[in-house]
């Protein structure tokens, strides 16, 4: 299987970067889209176990797709309970437009 960490930085990298992308007026389509995306993504991620945290989370906090902001603040928080998890230091949701739209050097 993949090597954990360089697939988590890579997946959370894909992820934030679509929140980032994301319209700020999502149509009912995108938004169903993403939800979607969202729900497969969590059902094929190839590290078993953080997939099946991560179903569980997303069963307790449902997935947000109104907005750019909506989602990318879901998304952080989702990120902070594995950061948690994982004993690592959580991130200032207030910044992730900044982190991963606008862009600063990690
Ligand atoms: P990462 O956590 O990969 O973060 C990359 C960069 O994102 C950071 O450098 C920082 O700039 C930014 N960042 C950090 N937190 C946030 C945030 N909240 N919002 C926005 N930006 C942020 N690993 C396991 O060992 N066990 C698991 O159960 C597990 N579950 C995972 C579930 C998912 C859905 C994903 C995508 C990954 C999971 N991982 C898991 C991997 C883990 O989250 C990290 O990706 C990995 O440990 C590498 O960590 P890192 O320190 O390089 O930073």
């Amino acid at each position: 299987p993949p090597d954990v960490e360089v697939l988590g930085r890579s997946t959370w990298t894909l992820l934030h970067s679509i929140a980032a992308t994301y319209p700020t007026a999502p149509t009912a389509k995108e938004q169903s889209d993403l939800k979607n995306f969202m729900r497969l993504f969590s059902k094929l991620y190839p590290c078993w176990v953080c997939a099946e945290d991560f179903q569980a989370y997303m069963e307790k906090q449902e997935v947000k797709a109104g907005s750019r902001d909506e989602f990318g603040n879901w998304l952080c928080e989702a990120h902070n309970e594995v950061n948690r998890k994982l004993g690592k230091p959580t991130f200032d949701c207030r910044k992730w437009e900044e982190r991963w739209r606008t862009g600063w050097k990690d």
